[in-house]
């Protein structure tokens, strides 16, 4: 399963990779590609805080999205629209049943 857009936490910088709700602080991301995942210390988890500028960075934040324990690392940022509300797809107006 890999991680729902919608659910990217707010500190992650836009582009292909971030960080869902779901982190649980485990270190792992932070450990393998330091240039591109901090932690965000004050809610105790991960986030994007660079996106990967080169082919090694980029090889990191792509083995971390296969070894995050929680599949909590998104690498299909660069498809959606940063402008969405967090969340904003599960908000539907009433008449919109489809
Ligand atoms: S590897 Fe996954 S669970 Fe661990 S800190 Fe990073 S995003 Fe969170």
């Amino acid at each position: 399963m890999s991680a729902n857009f919608h659910h990217r936490l707010p500190q992650n910088v836009p582009g292909k990779f971030y960080i869902i709700d779901q982190c649980l602080d485990c270190d792992l991301c932070r450990e393998v590609a330091p240039n591109n995942f901090k932690r965000w210390d004050e809610g105790g988890y991960s986030f994007v805080s660079k996106q990967p500028e080169t082919p090694e960075e980029l090889n990191l934040c792509l083995e971390v999205v296969q070894g995050c324990p929680l599949n909590a690392v998104g690498s299909d940022g660069d498809m959606h629209d940063w402008a969405t509300p967090i969340h904003g797809d599960e908000v539907k107006p009433w008449w919109k049943f489809w």
